[in-house]
């Protein structure tokens, strides 16, 4: 078979979480948490499958859950989307994104992509027959920032999308308000349209504020805006995300979402719904999540790693160039290997496995966990 994605291989995370397995190495590389989630989502989703909610729900998922996701998005971000026509909820962010991207990619279209970026994307441009075009993300004293004017050169006659994630896996950096209007001035009064990976919205730190695509207009107008629920509800295996845009762009998402997946499994969405009556659980993420990651930057202070900023996302990233000059995979697979603890090379998120001495680090774990792994990095 003549491959249609030959460049692609085994995807990092699962490379790396199958290494740390095999070295007893605390695994800080793939992004999941190793806690439970609240008590009361799981009696919520049992309660829904004891109800009988088991089968198929509406293709674009469960009415209950679809207005409990507008009424967030409206309290949040100021937007109102209609439940109805406007929202789907997918398997994942993942399925999301990938399905966004083929419902409005043609064949030679062009895709800017924002590199460091979460390795899904390129691959689904691809499959879409698109063009990818990377332009890096440039790191200065405040971590990782965008060059918009580097993006506005990148436009061409034949984009198509740009594909934006804040907060910003891996480099743990955000957008501000001021990157949204350089996005805007950017596709606005062009037929660009924009896909918003905004699966950590509810991490950002030091009380700064998620800037959503979805708060802007310029830009909520042309905009498939994605989130998960398994960042911010701790279940990153239950495979539950959605897509809110407006409903001209929801039709054609549709229409592949529906030969896609169809629908999402039914007790989850109820109990997900019946879980977001409360907000305190999303509110209260940021603050549950900055302490992790201030326990864990305290803990690398003082070692030989560099930390890099860390406005959101549960990831932490470091440069080690005063310990080693291995390449990042090699050094993501020594430190599993002879210090027990997997990282993910950052080399990974760039088409061309660009080097930058950066590895990331998940602080998404129980405190004694970050414990073990910051003893072990205090030896290197
Ligand atoms: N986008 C980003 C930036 C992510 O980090 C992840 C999770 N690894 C996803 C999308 C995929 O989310 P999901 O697990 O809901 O498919
Ligand atoms: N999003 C997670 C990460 O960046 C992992 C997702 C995956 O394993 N594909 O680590």
């Amino acid at each position: 078979l003549q491959s249609r994605l030959p460049s692609v291989g085994t995807t990092v995370f699962s490379v790396m979480s199958a290494l740390a397995a095999e070295h007893g190495a605390v695994n800080l590389g793939q992004g999941f948490p190793d806690f439970a989630c609240d008590p009361l989502l799981l009696d919520l989703v049992d309660a829904a499958m004891r109800a009988g909610h088991n089968q198929y729900p509406l293709m674009a998922g469960a009415p209950a859950l679809r207005s409990a996701i507008a009424t967030k998005i409206a309290a949040l971000y100021g937007r109102q989307y209609d439940a109805n026509a406007e929202i789907t909820v997918t398997a994942g962010a993942t399925q999301a994104l990938t399905t966004a991207i083929l419902c409005c990619v043609h064949p030679g279209d062009e895709v800017i992509i924002i590199e460091p970026a979460y390795d899904s994307y390129l691959p689904a441009v691809e499959l879409a027959g698109g063009k990818a075009v990377a332009v890096a993300m440039q790191v200065g004293e405040q971590g990782y920032v965008v060059p918009w004017d580097a993006v506005a050169a990148a436009v061409s006659p034949r984009t198509r999308l740009i594909i934006v994630n804040s907060p910003h896996n891996p480099t743990g950096s955000i957008l501000r308000a001021h990157d949204l209007d350089a996005l805007a001035a950017i596709v606005g009064g062009t037929d660009i349209l924009v896909l918003s990976d905004e699966v950590y919205e509810h991490m950002v730190y030091d009380g700064q504020r998620h800037e959503s695509v979805s708060r802007h207009p310029v830009l909520a107008e042309r905009a498939f805006v994605v989130s998960s629920f398994g960042k911010t509800y701790h279940v990153t295996g239950w495979k539950v995300g959605y897509v809110a845009a407006p409903a001209a762009l929801m039709a054609e998402f549709r229409k592949v979402h529906q030969y896609n997946v169809f629908t999402v499994n039914t007790p989850m969405q109820h109990g997900i719904a019946g879980y977001m009556a409360d907000p305190a659980p999303y509110l209260e993420l940021a603050g549950f999540y900055q302490k992790k990651r201030d326990l864990f930057r305290e803990g690398l202070t003082g070692t030989r790693f560099t930390l890099l900023p860390a406005d959101g996302t549960y990831f932490q990233c470091v440069k080690y160039d005063a310990i080693s000059s291995l390449a990042e995979a090699e050094f993501a697979k020594w430190l599993t290997a002879e210090i027990k603890v997997a990282a993910i090379p950052v080399s990974a998120f760039y088409r061309d496995g660009k080097e930058s001495g950066v590895v990331r680090f998940c602080f998404a774990k129980q405190d004694a966990t970050l414990r073990t792994a910051l003893e072990r990095l205090a030896t290197i």
